[in-house]
């Protein structure tokens, strides 16, 4: 080993999302194990693009990646649009210096050309697994002599690049599972080369591994079995193995594969729903690992500091929708007004809900424990801008034929009239005093006026809902209910 390819001190770590598609939670979870592990070591984390399968790639997946990432801020220090030392950071681009690294091997006599077709490898399948489909190759072109080789070439027979692997054991140590143990026997010699000269899944990720100096390989539980083959190849190419941590499976409530419908929902529709960014870094963060303290609701700085891989687990973990929801209310409580405003302001049906601009703050402000994500608002401005419904109606007319009902309204009607500042403390005071005048209190002073308002008796703060809705309103409000008297 050379003292360049030495394993780094520095943690680096990477994400290497293949451009066939969206982001969703599933690879989301990836991407942000890998980032928070980086930032909590003060190390880098690089975005690798795996676009060698052509055909499955997408033209606009790379920018949607970068465009989710973004917005999740797990912002990269190394990646295709920002360059840095260890590129190409596009897997296709790499091609050559894979090409490069699967002859060093052949040199080596770690790999071998194999000159076997299609038909040939398929007979032998056969022959051997008795219609089994597990083809596990034979070790055919092992031993071809370069006399033979040449002929072949000579024919212009097409190669592979195979890489030998001998049965018994292969160990393989993750962070996560401690030391896990295949056989050899079980993978065959594997192609690490195509003969159109493009590497396998496998081979590309290590040799792209090793260029970019990555320190730990954070990834899915399903690539647990991939592992050993890649051991193998960074030891036959004399580098030190990176440390492997496979985080465990994310299954949907019903415990069966996670499902488009349920938890492999695209980061762009919880985008379009007004997810909070932070909650979806929260929440993904939880599948599969617990902070010391056990607390689950968790800022980006105090992720950072807790991200810990000795704190993963290695059972399945459960996505649990509503959680993701509530904790997405949890960061939007933790939000600075101003800013809860101007994330939902473009959201506003204001058709439905004419909130004047200058009063938009209040609104906002009287429903904001309510809101779990942004998109909500308009949920909950219904409750400030109740359509007539017949209930409404009905709540509102007993109410006009109540006589203590009356009286309360009449008389806060007047107060607030005269009211000379319209904000919520001095509406709750000037309610209150009224209260003591005519002598009513509790729910016998602020139902009928919840009422008039609302039609529900329950419901936000009312001096907020009163304040956002605005005095003209609250006053209008007040005179239709009472002129819904019955008798
Ligand atoms: N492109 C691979 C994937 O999407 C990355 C595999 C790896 O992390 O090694 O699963």
């Amino acid at each position: 080993m050379t003292e360049s390819q030495a394993r780094p001190k520095e943690v680096r770590t990477r994400f290497a999302p293949s451009p066939t598609g969206s982001l969703h939670l599933g690879n989301i979870r990836i991407a942000v194990f890998n980032w928070l592990f980086a930032r909590h070591h003060g190390g880098r984390f690089v975005l690798r693009v795996e676009d060698t399968d052509v055909v499955r790639n997408q033209p606009k997946a790379e920018a949607a990646i970068m465009d989710d990432l973004r917005w999740l801020g797990l912002e990269w220090d190394e990646g295709p649009d920002l360059g840095g030392e260890y590129g190409p950071y596009r897997q296709g681009e790499a091609a050559p210096l894979h090409r490069e690294s699967a002859m060093e091997l052949v040199q080596s006599g770690h790999a071998f050309r194999c000159y076997c077709t299609e038909e040939e490898l398929a007979q032998e399948a056969e022959a051997t697994e008795s219609g089994l489909t597990v083809h596990r190759y034979s070790g055919r072109c092992r031993a071809l002599g370069k006399e033979e080789r040449d002929r072949l070439d000579a024919e212009g027979v097409p190669w592979s690049v195979r890489f030998r692997v001998d049965p018994g054991e292969i160990a393989v140590r993750d962070a996560i599972r401690g030391d896990v143990s295949f056989d050899g026997a079980d993978f065959g010699d594997f192609v690490i080369l195509r003969p159109d000269g493009r590497a396998t899944y496998n081979f590309a990720v290590v040799v792209d591994d090793i260029r970019m100096r990555i320190s730990h390989v954070i990834r899915g539980v399903g690539h647990l079995s991939n592992t050993p083959k890649q051991g193998l190849l960074f030891d036959a190419l004399g580098v030190d193995r990176p440390t492997f941590a496979h985080l465990p499976t994310v299954l949907g409530p019903d415990r069966k594969k996670l499902s488009k419908r349920e938890g492999a929902a695209a980061i762009e529709e919880l985008r379009k729903e007004g997810y909070h960014p932070d909650a979806i870094l929260n929440y993904t963060s939880l599948l599969g690992w617990s902070s010391v303290s056990e607390e689950e609701v968790l800022a980006r700085e105090e992720l950072i500091r807790e991200m810990d891989l000795e704190r993963v687990g290695a059972s399945d973990t459960i996505f649990d929708p509503a959680k993701m929801r509530w904790l997405s209310g949890q960061h939007i409580a933790r939000m600075e007004l101003e800013e809860l405003v101007r994330q939902v302001a473009p959201r506003i049906d204001r058709d439905r809900y004419p909130v004047p601009d200058e009063r938009l703050t209040y609104a906002v402000e009287a429903v904001r424990t309510r809101i779990s994500t942004f998109g909500e608002i308009n949920v909950h401005f219904a409750l400030l801008y109740p359509e007539p419904n017949p209930e409404f109606d009905r709540t509102r007319r007993d109410l006009a034929s109540d006589p203590d009902g009356r009286r309360v309204l009449e008389s806060a009607r007047r107060a607030l009239d005269g009211l000379a500042q319209w904000d919520s403390s001095a509406i709750m005071q000037t309610i209150r005093a009224v209260g003591k005048e005519i002598d009513a209190r509790g729910p016998r002073l602020f139902h009928p006026i919840r009422i008039a308002v609302s039609g529900e008796t329950s419901g936000p703060d009312l001096g907020k809902v009163l304040q956002a809705i605005g005095r003209e309103e609250t006053i209008e409000r007040i005179t239709d209910s009472l002129a819904l008297r019955s008798d």
